[in-house]
């Protein structure tokens, strides 16, 4: 299994419209949080970020996984339908109630199910499914769920798997058991510190939080969802080594993993 990230920032990508912030000033560019999981069979992409098309480039995607119902997440989906790729019932994996609101409740989108652009494969949260020679488990994730619910994916092959958890308002049991049994995690670092919004207590655990709960956990943890105001978004700041001497990671739009038994 191989995966490459296409990007690591907060939803709107960085830099932020109209921003002064200290990365968005110092021309910091991340894009909006998605990957693409390799197997020996199938290029799945997880999430479909709003400027997805600039990071995925010329790859052909054979199925498409989706965290959530926040438009930074599947506002790029727009590009499978009839003003771009056309696609022929493109398998898109969701939950049953992120299909229903994607059918019945997004008017935008609605038509790409409705021309059949995409094929809704709904999956049960906490039930894993084969997909391309691989094991996914979709764990179900606290978030704000307006409209429907929210998952991570850990990606198993043979005894090796990585986690992806981009969006969680908390820390829960499953979430960080999901993150402990894996060799790689890609989580949630939208925030280095609250002081970022004005101190409004913002629902994402921070990093140092996170950094804590993991501490001397032998998974390789990587940040990313990267709010433009957050200081590891710029790899010259001490935020940044702080992370790096602790023993984690921040990663990078279009750095790759692979682990074993490609
Ligand atoms: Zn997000
Ligand atoms: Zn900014």
């Amino acid at each position: 299994m191989r995966i490459r990230v296409l990007g690591t920032a907060q939803d709107e990508g960085i830099p932020r419209l109209d921003c002064e912030c200290n990365q968005c000033s110092a021309g910091i560019v991340r894009h909006g949080p998605a990957i693409a999981v390799e197997s020996n069979e199938k290029t799945i992409l997880v999430d479909a970020p709003p400027d997805v098309k600039q990071t995925i480039g010329l790859t052909t995607v054979d199925c498409i996984l989706l965290t959530h119902a926040h438009v930074g997440h599947y506002g790029g989906l727009f590009y499978f339908g009839r003003e771009g790729y056309d696609a022929e019932r493109k398998p898109l994996h969701c939950s049953e109630r992120m299909a229903t609101w994607l059918r019945d409740g997004n008017k935008a989108y609605h038509h790409l199910v409705a021309r059949e652009n995409v094929e809704l494969c709904p999956f049960v949260p906490d039930e894993p499914f084969e997909l391309g020679g691989l094991t996914c488990h979709p764990i179900s994730v606290p978030h704000r769920n307006e409209d429907a619910d929210t998952v991570g994916f850990r990606f198993e092959e043979n005894d090796s798997s990585l986690t992806y958890i981009p969006d969680i308002d908390y820390w829960t049991q499953k979430a960080e058991r999901a993150v402990r049994k894996s060799d790689i995690a890609l989580v949630d670092g939208t925030f280095y510190s609250m002081a970022e919004v004005g101190g409004r207590n913002v629902p994402h655990p921070t990093i140092p939080e996170t950094m804590e709960r993991f501490e001397g956990c032998e998974t390789d943890l990587y940040f990313t969802h990267l709010n433009h105001t957050n200081p590891v978004a710029d790899s010259s700041t001490p935020e940044y080594r702080t992370v790096v001497e602790r023993g984690f990671e921040v990663v990078s739009d279009l750095q790759v993993f692979s682990l074993k038994y490609v």
